[in-house]
């Protein structure tokens, strides 16, 4: 049984794909995409050696060793260049998820979907993906567990419109639907902020303080108007 996280990042895989699971840990997002016929073929990349053995074991535990191919290297590395049309990376921060795709961006020719999930920081990817070409076709956000994830979809293509600032913070789509989790997790954030910034106050002479004051009363101001 897959989580509902891992749920959601594998219902936006169009039947038949091939698909690469970067930081793909236990392998169970293309284990289950596999088995039950949505993706093709997988590649299951893994950056460490304890989960690239944990994959590969999964991988051979259900026999699907001739369509899962696990193989251990840095992010898109391990993909050869046209032999996937999605590539997933999921449970890691936006500003690593970025960084694995802006590393890796001569992969990503052949590749007509994204599917990423950071666990925090998505702003960064919307901004990678804004700088790079690919437009965003949908965002979901879930709780599990006591934790809020988001999902961002992109294809490949010349964004039709540039987002606006809290459209990059918040999520042009997510922004719209206004759904529970999205306003619980904004109002939790805006909390941290606003004790981050009552810390900042007892220590106002250091010098790193003001520039990161006013980055979060910027983000604090572009939050508060969308919730309203
Ligand atoms: N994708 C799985 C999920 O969402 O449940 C596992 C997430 S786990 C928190 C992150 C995994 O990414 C770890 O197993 C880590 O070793 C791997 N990882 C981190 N940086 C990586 C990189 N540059 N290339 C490949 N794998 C990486």
């Amino acid at each position: 049984q897959l989580s509902k996280r891992l749920h959601c990042v594998a219902s936006f895989i169009k039947r038949g794909m091939k698909i690469a699971d970067i930081g793909s840990d236990h392998a169970y997002l293309p284990c289950y995409s596999v088995k039950r016929g949505t993706a093709s073929f997988a590649v299951a990349g893994e950056i460490a050696e304890g989960p690239f053995r944990s994959a590969k074991e999964q991988v051979e535990r259900v026999r699907l060793g001739h369509l899962i191919d696990v193989r251990k290297g840095d992010g898109l590395e391990v993909v050869h260049p046209e032999e996937v049309d999605c590539i997933i990376i999921a449970g890691m921060g936006g500003p690593l998820i970025s960084q694995i795709l802006d590393n890796g961006k001569e992969k990503l020719t052949g590749v007509s979907r994204l599917i990423l999930q950071p666990n925090v920081g998505a702003e960064h990817i919307r901004y990678w993906l804004l700088e790079n070409g690919w437009e965003l076709i949908d965002e979901q956000i879930l709780e599990e567990d006591g934790k809020i994830y988001e999902v961002l979809v992109a294809e490949q293509g010349t964004p039709s419109n540039s987002y606006n600032q809290s459209e990059l913070l918040m999520g042009p789509f997510l922004l719209k639907k206004r759904n529970g989790v999205f306003f619980k997790k904004w109002s939790a954030e805006l909390k941290a902020w606003q004790n981050i910034l009552n810390s900042m106050e007892r220590a106002k002479d250091r010098p790193e303080t003001e520039e990161k004051k006013q980055e979060l009363l910027r983000k604090i101001a572009i939050v508060e108007e969308a919730l309203k």
